[in-house]
C-alpha cells in the first residue's frame, strides 16, 4: 500500500562524527562497501498507519529482537546507486527515480508496502547533503548509497508477511569495484546452479537472490574466474546475467542484450545504455542469446566485444569464459573499443564531462 503522505524528517546529528583528518584518511583507500559515514536514515512503517518516524541519525547498530522476521524469512530488498562529485564541485546522483521505481516493483514483489518515489529521492538528498564531505574528489570514485528495507516484526509466523517494516540508507564511499580497475573479467558459466525461475523473484532485488548466489561465484572462482555467468533455468542454454552486472554483446555495430524475462535484474545501467546506444550510432537488440551463439560468434569473429555493466563497476570488459566442457576468448581478450566507448560516454555523464541530454542526472 501507497500512503502518499509528506514525511519530514527529524534531524539528529552525530556527536561522534569523524574529523576531517579521519575522513581524509578513510578516504584515501576506501575500497569498495567497507567504511560507513557518519549518518543513516531510517522511516518505519505500520500496516494501517504507514511510513512514519523518518529520521536522519548517527550510523550504528540496530538493536532487533533474535525472532525479527528478517532473520529468518529474508523478506528484504535493497538498492544501489551512487552520488558522484562532479568537474564543477557540484554532487549529483544518476537516474535516482529509476531506482525509487525498481525498489517499489521490488516490493510489490516482496509483499512489502511501497514507499513513495519523492520520499525515496528525498531520504538519499537528506544523506548526501549531510555527508557532503564524504563525496569523494577523486577521479572514479564516488559515494555509494545503499537504500534497504527490511521486515521486523516479531514471531514465527510464516502465514502472513510482517506487518511492520523499516527502511533505511546508508551511504559508503567507493574505490572502483573491481580493483584493477577497467581490465577484463573471466567468467564462468553456471550449468550446475540456477539464479532465478520463471515466477520466482529473479526481477527483484532482493537479498535472497544474492544469498543463493554465492555458492555459484565461489565455485567460479574455484575454476579461476572472476565472475558467475547465471543461465536460463530450464536449459541453461540462454544468458541472463554476470553476477551483479547485465551483459552486452557487440556484433559490429550492434549491442545484443538478454532480454528482461523475468529472470534476471533490470538494470538501470543496462536500461541507460540501450538509450545511449543511438547517440553512438549503435542499434540495438533485446533478445534471447545462447552460450553455443556466444561461443560461435567470438569464433567466427562476428562477435567482437562482450561487457558487463552495473552501478558498481559502471562497464567492463569480458575477456574470456570457461563452462563445464569448453573455454574461449572474446576478441583478443583485451578491452574493445566499443566498450571503452560507451563506458567513457556513461561515466562523462555521471561526472559532467558529457552533456546530460537524457535528464539523467539529478542534482543535490
Ligand atoms: N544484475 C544484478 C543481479 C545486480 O545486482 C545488478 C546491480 N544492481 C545489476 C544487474 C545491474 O543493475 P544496475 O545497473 O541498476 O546497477
Amino acid at each position: 500500500m501507497t500512503i502518499a503522505q509528506k514525511l519530514s524528517f527529524d534531524v539528529q546529528l552525530s556527536d561522534h562524527a569523524r574529523t576531517a583528518a579521519e575522513r581524509e584518511q578513510v578516504m584515501a583507500n576506501p575500497g569498495f562497501g567497507q567504511v560507513f559515514t557518519d549518518h543513516m536514515i531510517t522511516i518505519d512503517y505500520t500496516d494501517g498507519e504507514g511510513w512514519h518516524d523518518a529520521r536522519l541519525r548517527p550510523y550504528g547498530p540496530l538493536s532487533l529482537d533474535p525472532a525479527t522476521s528478517v532473520f529468518h524469512y529474508g523478506q528484504e530488498l535493497f538498492e544501489g546507486l551512487k552520488a558522484y562529485r562532479q568537474g564543477n564541485g557540484s554532487i549529483v546522483a544518476f537516474r535516482p527515480y529509476a531506482n525509487a521505481a525498481r525498489f517499489n516493483r521490488s516490493a510489490v514483489r516482496m509483499a512489502m508496502p511501497e514507499l513513495p518515489e519523492e520520499t525515496f529521492v528525498e531520504s538519499l538528498d537528506l544523506l548526501v547533503r549531510t555527508e557532503q564531505d564524504w563525496v569523494p574528489t577523486t577521479e572514479g570514485h564516488s559515494l555509494y548509497l545503499r537504500p534497504f528495507i527490511i521486515a521486523t516484526q516479531i514471531g514465527l509466523g510464516v502465514n502472513y508477511p510482517s506487518r511492520t517494516y523499516t527502511y533505511l540508507v546508508i551511504a559508503s564511499p567507493a574505490a572502483s569495484y573491481f580493483a584493477g580497475g577497467v581490465k577484463p573479467v573471466s567468467v564462468w558459466l553456471s550449468t550446475e546452479y540456477t539464479r532465478a525461475a520463471p515466477g520466482g523473484t529473479g526481477a527483484a532485488k532482493c537479498g535472497g537472490n544474492y544469498a543463493a548466489a554465492f555458492v555459484a561465484q565461489r565455485e567460479a572462482v574455484e575454476q579461476g574466474c572472476d565472475q558467475v555467468v547465471w543461465l536460463d533455468a530450464h536449459e541453461h542454454r540462454y544468458v541472463e546475467e554476470m553476477g551483479g552486472m547485465n551483459l552486452f554483446f557487440v556484433f559490429g555495430d550492434k549491442l545484443v542484450t538478454p532480454a528482461l524475462t523475468g529472470t534476471l535484474l533490470p538494470g538501470i545501467t543496462r536500461d541507460s545504455i540501450l538509450a545511449l546506444a543511438a547517440d553512438l550510432g549503435l542499434e540495438t537488440e533485446e533478445r534471447l542469446i545462447s552460450t553455443d551463439e556466444w561461443q560461435a560468434g567470438c569464433e567466427s569473429g562476428e562477435l567482437t566485444e562482450v561487457f558487463a555493466c552495473g552501478t558498481a563497476a559502471v562497464v567492463t570488459p569480458v575477456g574470456s569464459v570457461k563452462g563445464a566442457d569448453r573455454a574461449w576468448t572474446v576478441g583478443d581478450g583485451t578491452p574493445g573499443p566499443v566498450t571503452m566507448r560507451v563506458r567513457e560516454e556513461l561515466v562523462g555523464i555521471q561526472y559532467g564531462a558529457r552533456p546530460d541530454t537524457h535528464n539523467w542526472i539529478h542534482k543535490i
